[in-house]
Parts: structure tokens; sequence; C-alpha cells
């Protein structure tokens, strides 16, 4: 008999970290550039803006505000989720944007630099659980 022991893994690992074995262990990754101080989310091997080759990988806080957001009534092609839903960019407290799907919340009640939260849901429409990076409402 084949047993199997599903693991959530991350829908993007070089951009969201996430422990399998400790689900509320994760994060948004990216790198921080050492010759013009700046901070991007995802994977580099050189810096975005001066290209320079000196970037460091930096786990980020997790914590932002709301910069811009948009309701979606027409999902893209493989949308699992509800619509319509509400396609936030977020600025992360270090710097970068991160564009996600504001989970949990009342577009009507939304404001431009209220606090965010990085958050995940697992998707598990496919063959595995996947988790998928969210924003949420700060506490
Ligand atoms: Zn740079």
């Amino acid at each position: 008999m084949c047993m199997s022991i599903e693991k959530i893994v991350s829908v993007d690992p070089t951009r969201f970290k996430l422990n399998p074995d400790n689900t509320n262990d994760f994060r948004l990754t990216g790198f921080h550039c050492c010759a013009c101080d700046i901070f991007v989310f995802g994977a580099a091997t050189n810096c975005q803006k001066c290209t320079d080759g000196n970037v460091i990988p930096v786990d980020f806080s997790g914590d932002g505000v709301l910069y811009s957001y948009t309701l979606i009534k027409v999902p893209p092609a493989g949308w699992t989720g509800t619509t319509p839903y509400v396609l936030a960019e977020g600025e992360l407290l270090e710097g970068p944007h991160v564009l996600a799907e504001l989970v949990d919340t009342n577009p009507e009640e939304l404001f431009i630099g209220m606090p965010l939260k990085v958050s995940y849901a697992v998707d598990e429409s496919g063959k595995q659980a996947v988790a998928v990076y969210k924003w949420k409402l700060s506490d």
C-alpha cells in the first residue's frame, strides 16, 4: 500500500519561503544591494537599479502598507479563488512593492496607507498543495 505524506510547497521558492514542517514559519524574500542600499523582492544576481553584483539575500519582515489596489471581476485563466477579489500592491517596510491578493477584507473599507501583513493561502486544486502568498490587513 502506497502512502504519501503531503507537504505544502511554495508557489515560488525564490520569493516565498515556507517551512513545510512548521506552516507558521513563512516569509517573503529578496535581496539587498550593498552598492546602492535598496531592497528588491525576488531573486536576482545583479541589482535591478545600479546593476552591481554585490547583492545579498534577505528575508523581509512581512509588514507593509497598502500602496494601491483594484477590484478584479474577471480573473486570469487558471484562477482558482473566488471573484471578485482585491488585488493589492503593498509596500513592504523595507521598500519593495509586492502584488498579491488582499484577503478577508471589504473593499469599501480600504484606504491607501493602511497597514498590511503578509499571509498565505493553500491552493489544493492541483495534485500538490501550494502555498500562495497574500496580503491581509494587519491586526
Ligand atoms: Zn544597487
